[in-house]
């Protein structure tokens, strides 16, 4: 499948970061200029700080969860409207980490993308398997159910909608998947997507991979059809990694005008 977007190319910090790592990436990314789509998910204290110092940039400030709730008496929660208010262009919703540690689940995560998409905001929706459903052979039965229960029924008329297949074994661990594997998950994500939505919908859908995503691997990864782009969790936190990753991307991106 020809590409005809510029991939995009996530950070998710996680619960790690502070002054210095935002200052040494709002400055190395300043000085540098890429075709490719950046975001960067902060933790959330640093949304309004980072979302104001790359106003000018090409690079788009997100976060890494929010609330299914718009307003009221739930302590700790961040609505969709503030995060949208503060500068945020895109969440994650559904990380592993989000359904383990906070046990979220496929329906929270259709209440999280109705409300992302009611604010404005791009939902990047994540989704895998755990390392028990690979060698079962489960993978494209867990993401069937991710796919239809976050999904069906979400009123996408011209909003943004990304997907992320992060196979749980693969994050944090080094081992990312095999770029064939990849591809051949992708390509069911893409078809699934064409049915829960239409094809036209579906390609305007980035769907993107993540686990153990560096710049070793990522040109291999994103030299596959179905990979619009890669979240990348552990080596986002080295300012100059990431921009080789991004760099990387921006190789394979051609200089005539992508729609983003
Ligand atoms: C993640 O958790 O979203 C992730 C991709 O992490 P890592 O790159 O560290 O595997």
């Amino acid at each position: 499948m020809q590409k005809t977007r510029s991939p995009l190319i996530v950070a998710n910090w996680k619960l790690n970061g502070g002054t210095d790592l935002i200052c040494t990436s709002v400055a190395s990314f300043l000085r540098k200029k890429f075709r490719v789509k950046i975001g960067i998910a902060p933790p959330y204290v640093y949304i309004s700080n980072m979302a104001n110092f790359l106003r000018n940039s090409q690079i788009m400030i997100g976060s890494q969860n929010v609330s299914k709730f718009e307003s009221g008496a739930f302590t700790g929660e961040t609505s969709a409207q503030m995060l949208k208010e503060v500068g945020c262009e895109f969440c994650l919703i559904g990380h592993s980490e989000r359904r383990q540690v906070f046990l979220e689940n496929n329906a929270s995560c259709h209440t999280k993308v109705a409300s992302a998409l009611a604010a404005g905001l791009m939902p990047i929706i994540c989704i895998g398997e755990n390392a028990q459903q690979h060698d079962l052979g489960l993978t494209k039965h867990i993401l069937y159910r991710q796919l239809q229960e976050s999904l069906l029924g979400q009123d996408i008329k011209n909003k943004r909608i990304a997907i992320a297949y992060e196979p749980i074994w693969a994050i944090g661990s080094g081992k990312a998947a095999s770029p064939e594997s990849v591809q051949q998950v992708h390509e069911y994500i893409f078809n699934e997507l064409c049915t829960i939505f239409d094809e036209d919908s579906a390609k305007n859908m980035r769907i993107l991979y993540g686990g153990s995503v560096n710049k070793n691997n990522a040109a291999q990864l994103l030299a596959m059809p179905n990979v619009d782009g890669l979240l990348v969790g552990g080596a986002s936190l080295d300012p100059e990694h990431f921009s080789e990753i991004c760099a990387l991307a921006n190789q394979i991106t051609p200089e005539v005008e992508l729609t983003s």
